[in-house]
């Protein structure tokens, strides 16, 4: 760890023996980035404390090593006798040069922790993403001339001369900026400086993000989008808390009407953070983005460089990134000053943290947003049953664009029926969505084929014995991905190649790919439609950003015919020419009776349909099914969304589901699966005994291996203003884990894998 900036030289417990009424030191909190239950204390010599006032970020001795924390709130119970005397306290070393964490920061973490029942440092951790960010800054070294040279004093090669006169009234420049505009190599440059022709001077280094141009005009906005661009900038300019649910069909401009809220942000000098799924996929968004303002907004994912992380980090902490786009950890950014959050696409299951914390990044930017007094903006074509029931209470403002922008239509949507329309045995698409298909390439239109399963066959079995290939470390199929000859569990990345003999039975090449992937799909289109331009879209296919910012750019310049693909193809994309949507399995998410399944689906497959007709052609869905009576697929036929999620809404209602009430899943986990069964059994002999809290379980989990790990599950199901986390945290407590087993708490889950 490099030297910090501002410590205190001289400071250690040596210094002396401390009384617990010594005036010449105080008692500071420190909260660390791990998972410890809570704050530790640290001593700070009086002079000094006056600098660690809550949220300065500090080094701390922890063991044998040094630690980076940030100065706590101290509660003000713990004036106790509890407290750790004095004497036996250790030193902060430091304090960072890193800007203090803003107290709604730091409520929004301990709430967040008291919300998902994780330690306070462990959601510290996410706010303290990149531990570099929080040193100085290395600053650019840059050149200028020598104030007393006189260039009279030396011979100037040509070289050198050269230099000295690009400096002579221009600013400084870094030695390479400097070498490439007179023309030279390093070496000049080094020997002026220490001829002593030149000077060094240190400068700032320039912030990477560009500041959005604000003179430029909104679009000509509809009397619907128009009003409610005024009002979201109204909602933005007042500082205030306000939940909106924008709630419109897609293609409706929700994203041109909501970049009001952002440019009413940015006129206050405040930021704008705007939640995106499948960030990496989102080169169409971007490209709205900088033609609305002039600039590129900083981005916030896992796969920025360690570098651009280091920068947006702490452009983020000093205001300089205006707009930030982010998968969910964005929200844990440390802003200068917050002035809006857009949550878009909100009903995505992708907002759903499933490891580590487990948080819904959209219900905690409502909280950040509530916490900063700022507005959050919730946007989406088919809004989560959450935020509906939320709009209808009043909670949130709902707010509605009901048609697509230039007169687009939506587009018919025409349910194929699978057993009476069965393709040819081996193939996946039915002689109707084949007749489709024909006329619209044979008229030269484009079209997209959508299939939410990546590989080959998601599942292999042996001909002779019914043997199946599964994952060693989970409960799942390995994955033929024929592209890669190998096979892949799409759940702990094993993998494998197809073995010659069967393990079970040892018969020899018998092996029978079952059911289709978007590869498998994409060689029966090839038969099918040789003369056809096509292409794969899939998460792993993509292997690059640029790669799919390519492929995004073919296919809106319609250097693509017939595009296939997976979930990724689903979102946001705007293709002004796909006229034909065909959903393969439209049943795929409706199998395996999740409490979401039917509003999943209806979500997922209302978001594909959206991509065709978006501009002046109409557009035409077919979705292929072995159940076309059911209320999913006859809502979608029908564009009954409201009809559909009243009938939704009243069910879960009856059951006391969310989000009329509330669930907690309770998964423990271990390597040793009788430990775990165990410390479930012993959970469940305590389990809180109170008639309005049920607790299912232990079961084990549906994957009841992954990654090597046993898993069993409780739920918890209580109404909506019980006290759960209390409950949770009461009985937890009363069974302290062993070492060998996790308990992990996921509220309000989402997923029950
Ligand atoms: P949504 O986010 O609701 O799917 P978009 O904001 O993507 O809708 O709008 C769909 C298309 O219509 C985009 O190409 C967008 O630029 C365009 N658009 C929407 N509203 C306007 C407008 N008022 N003026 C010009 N173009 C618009
Ligand atoms: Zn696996």
């Amino acid at each position: 760890m490099p030297a910090r900036q501002a410590s205190f030289p001289g400071v250690s417990n040596a210094a002396g023996r401390l009384d617990d009424d010594a005036t010449n030191v105080k008692r500071v909190s420190v909260l660390l980035p791990l998972p410890l239950a809570g704050a530790y204390d640290y001593l700070a010599p009086a002079d000094i404390a006056e600098q660690l006032t809550p949220g300065a970020i500090v080094a701390v001795p922890l063991g044998s090593k040094e630690r980076v924390g940030v100065i706590w709130d101290r509660p003000e119970e713990c004036a106790s006798g509890e407290e750790v005397p004095l004497a036996k306290l250790k030193f902060v070393i430091g304090r960072l040069p890193a800007a203090p964490l803003s107290e709604v920061q730091r409520k929004f973490v301990d709430w967040v922790a008291g919300y998902t029942l994780t330690p306070p440092g462990a959601v510290l951790k996410m706010v303290l993403s990149v531990p570099d960010a929080l040193d100085a800054p290395t600053p650019l070294i840059a050149y200028r001339r020598a104030d007393d040279w006189n260039d009279e004093d030396m011979r100037l090669t040509p070289a050198r001369a050269r230099v000295m006169k690009v400096l002579q009234d221009g600013p400084p420049r870094v030695a390479s900026e400097l070498a490439r505009e007179a023309a030279v190599g390093a070496s000049v440059i080094h020997g002026l400086a220490s001829a002593g022709a030149l000077e060094q001077v240190t400068l700032e280094p320039p912030s990477p993000f560009g500041a959005p141009d604000l003179a430029r005009p909104s679009p000509v906005f509809s009397p619907d989008q128009g009003a409610i661009a005024a009002d979201l900038a109204a909602k933005t300019s007042a500082r205030a808390y306000s939940a909106t649910l924008l709630d419109g069909v897609t293609g409706s401009g929700k994203t041109e009407v909501y970049f009001e809220a952002i440019a009413a942000a940015l006129k206050e000098g405040r930021q704008a953070l705007v939640l995106l799924p499948e960030i990496a996929l989102s080169a169409q968004w971007f490209e709205r983005f900088k033609a609305r303002f002039g600039a590129a907004p900083a981005v916030w994912h896992s796969e920025v460089s360690p570098a651009r992380r280091r920068a947006t980090w702490r452009a983020a902490a000093d205001g300089s990134a205006r707009v930030i786009v982010g998968a969910r950890s964005a929200l844990f950014l440390p802003f200068h000053d917050l002035g809006v959050i857009i949550v878009d696409e909100e009903h995505d299951g992708s907002f759903k943290q499933e490891e580590g914390v487990l948080y819904s990044a959209r219900d905690m930017a409502v909280v950040r947003a509530h916490l900063g007094a700022i507005p959050v903006v919730l946007v989406s074509a088919t809004p989560s049953l959450e935020s509906l029931v939320n709009a209808q209470g009043g909670r949130y403002a709902h707010l509605h664009l009901p048609d697509r922008h230039g007169g687009a239509r939506l587009p018919d949507i025409e349910l194929i029926d699978l057993r009476k329309n069965p393709p040819p045995r081996g193939q996946w698409l039915s002689p109707l969505l084949q007749a489709r298909l024909t006329q619209t390439l044979e008229s030269g239109g484009q079209a997209m084929l959508f299939l939410n399963r990546r590989g080959y066959a998601p599942l292999t079995l042996c001909r002779t014995c019914g043997h199946r290939l599964q994952c060693p470390n989970c409960t799942a199929w390995m994955v033929d991905h024929r592209g890669r000859s190998r096979l892949e569990c799409h759940h702990c990345g094993h993998v494998m190649k197809l073995p010659e003999k069967c393990p079970s039975c040892n018969a020899d090449h018998s092996w029978a790919a079952c059911g289709p992937g978007v590869e498998r799909l994409a060689e029966e289109a090839a038969i099918l439609f040789p003369d056809a331009r096509r292409a794969v879209m899939a998460s792993d296919t993509l292997t690059s950003a640029q790669a799919a910012d390519d492929l995004v750019r073919q296919v809106t310049d319609h250097e693509i015919d017939l595009l296939i693909g997976t979930q990724v193809v689903a979102k946001g994309h705007h293709f002004p020419g796909l006229t034909l949507v065909g959903v393969v399995d439209a049943d795929l998410g409706l199998a395996g009776g999740d409490l979401r399944a039917g509003e999943r689906t209806f979500q997922l497959l209302t978001q594909v349909s959206g991509r065709a007709g978006r501009a002046d052609k109409p557009g035409h869905v077919c979705l292929q099914t072995y159940a076309p009576e059911h209320p999913v697929m006859q809502a979608l036929a029908q564009g009954a969304r409201d009809a559909f999620l009243a009938a939704e809404a009243e069910s879960r209602e009856a059951a006391g589901m969310p989000p009329y009430g509330r669930l907690a899943a309770l998964i423990l986990s271990g390597p040793d699966a009788a430990a775990v069964d165990a410390h479930a059994r012993r959970l469940a002999r305590i389990a809180p005994n109170d008639p309005n809290l049920r607790v299912l379980g232990p079961a084990p989990a549906p994957m009841s291996l992954l990654r090597g790990r046993h898993r069993r599950r409780f739920l918890l199901q209580a109404p909506k203003k019980y006290a759960l986390q209390a409950a949770i945290r009461r009985w937890l407590a009363a069974a302290p884990e062993p070492a060998a087993v996790r308990v992990q708490v996921d509220m309000d889950p989402y997923s029950f894998f």
